[in-house]
């Protein structure tokens, strides 16, 4: 069975699910597409007090949800927490800020009146991973209800229970059948849905591979399609920078999921007199953190999400020692029967080393020493990837001098990233395209529709 809920951190097999069948997916498909009609005549006021409820069920029930999740994917229970938060907050952004979204937009022109209005496109098809199982449904899912576009979910096959959960809480709130459907599918029935005359586009948020693969058959078959892919986002420490606030932040930036998370900081660019410190206050930290169970409050850092998470960051980590990086701190085998990872600090890390341009989706940080501003830059750079970036200067206006030659879809100032509803979270290159929350990811599926009066 390929959707199994297995616990990263005992390894145990906790709950197996059988594969949906091709008469579930066409149900799914029809009770969609009737729902998608219905809304079409219905404004979206009408469903902004179920999604203001699917909010307060979510705080109500936050331990709870935060322990499926945990026990699934391994994340601290304080991190699953916040996640179930987090959540609450895209809901009650989007079904506050939805009538507003919607309201038609008046244009010039000597043709007469004009304006455009945005109207739901059909049932869309998202494909989610398992690093935040559920603020990745959470950010297609709430915009999407209140435009009134249905949504098929394809999770990841680790994270079945915490799909269940989350559609379950949905129905609860009282949102009509088909405006959240989750399917165990296959890849397969996920190429036959996306083909689907009823569907009208896919968002995928995970691997190049997986996002090349969907994206193919979206094209082929003309439908819209949006990408949240992997990073590997720089961390910039300019001559001028903070030491406090680099330490402040530095570790949580590559710690926090265990490392897996796509905006994480994942390569330390920093300048020569400042090396040797955020060396320091990587090493420091890193030796400091308490690995074990992710359900208990006192445990700092979580196992990886599965065993072959595990194996695949090691294959890469060993790859990387093999074209000659250098080990500061960490890759020492962990001893507990979990999927965990020693953090680890790679150093020397030259351009033909296959971790210069690979995400590490882990604790595992790669430092390097520029001499210059634009080495930095150039650095940074150079990278297949375009998701996030941080600085680190006191200079504000330098700093975002800076940032306006990174080529990032977000840089963050003086802080690490941050996904909130109200900005815009998304990136370009092999990151992906489209963005997510604030009013670009509301307007990611709809028909800008235009109306000329003469
Ligand atoms: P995948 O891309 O394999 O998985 C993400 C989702 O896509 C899952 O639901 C997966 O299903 C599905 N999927 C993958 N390929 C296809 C396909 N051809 N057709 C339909 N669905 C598909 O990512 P991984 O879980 O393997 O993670 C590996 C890498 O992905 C990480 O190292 C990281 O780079 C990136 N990643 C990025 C994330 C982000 O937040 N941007 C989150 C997680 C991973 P299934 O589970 O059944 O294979």
């Amino acid at each position: 069975m390929a959707y199994q809920t297995i616990n990263p951190y005992n390894n145990q097999v906790l709950k197996q699910f059988e594969n949906a069948s091709d008469e579930q997916l066409e149900a799914t498909l029809t009770t969609g597409h009737a729902l998608y009609k219905q809304w079409r005549g219905e404004p979206a006021e009408t469903r902004k007090a179920t999604l203001h409820k699917v909010a307060a069920l979510l705080r109500a029930q936050k331990h709870d949800l935060a322990v499926i999740v945990t026990k699934e994917m391994g994340k601290l229970i304080a991190e699953s927490e916040a996640e179930v938060d987090l959540c609450a907050d895209i809901a009650d952004y989007f079904a506050d800020h939805a009538t507003e979204f919607l309201q038609p937009t008046p244009l010039t022109t000597a043709l007469g009146d004009a304006h455009y209005e945005k109207q739901a496109l059909g049932i869309l098809v998202m494909v989610e991973p398992w690093n935040f199982p559920y603020y990745q449904i959470m950010r297609v899912f709430a915009p999407n209800f209140m435009i009134g576009n249905p949504l098929l979910l394809k999770h990841a096959s680790n994270t079945p229970s915490s799909a269940e959960a989350f559609v379950k809480l949905v129905e609860e709130a009282g949102a009509p059948k088909g405006s959240l459907t989750n399917l165990f599918i296959s890849y397969d029935q996920v190429s036959k849905a996306i083909a689907d005359p009823r569907v009208a586009g896919v968002a995928l948020t995970g691997s190049e591979r997986g996002g090349a693969s969907v994206a193919q058959e979206a094209g082929a078959n003309l439908k819209k399609s949006t990408l949240e892919l992997g990073g590997n986002d720089p961390f910039i420490v300019l001559d001028d920078a903070d030491m406090d606030k680099v330490k402040a932040w530095a570790p949580q930036s590559r710690l926090s999921n265990a490392g897996q998370i796509c905006a994480a900081s994942k390569r330390f660019i920093v300048m020569a007199d400042k090396y040797q410190q955020v060396l320091d206050i990587l090493k420091d930290s890193f030796a400091a953190v308490k690995m074990g169970d992710p359900l208990d409050p006192t445990t700092t850092l979580a196992p990886l999400s599965s065993m072959k998470a595990r194996d695949t960051l090691q294959k890469r980590v060993d790859a990387a020692v093999a074209a000659g990086a250098k080990v500061y701190y960490g890759n020492q085998p962990v001893d507990l029967p979990g999927a965990f990872f020693q953090p680890t600090i790679l150093t020397d890390v030259t351009k033909d080393n296959p971790s210069y341009n690979q995400e590490l989706f882990g604790p595992v940080a790669t430092v390097y020493k520029v001499d210059t501003e634009e080495e930095a830059i150039a650095l940074a750079n150079d990278s297949s990837y375009g998701l996030g970036s941080a600085i680190f200067s006191e200079d504000d206006a330098h700093a975002k001098a800076v940032a306006s030659q990174i080529e990032t879809g977000m840089t963050f100032i003086n802080r690490a990233w941050a996904s909130v509803p109200e900005l815009p979270f998304g990136g370009v290159k092999n990151s992906g395209y489209g963005r997510e929350l604030y009013k670009l990811g509301f307007d990611a599926f709809v028909n800008e529709h235009l109306v000329v009066s003469a």
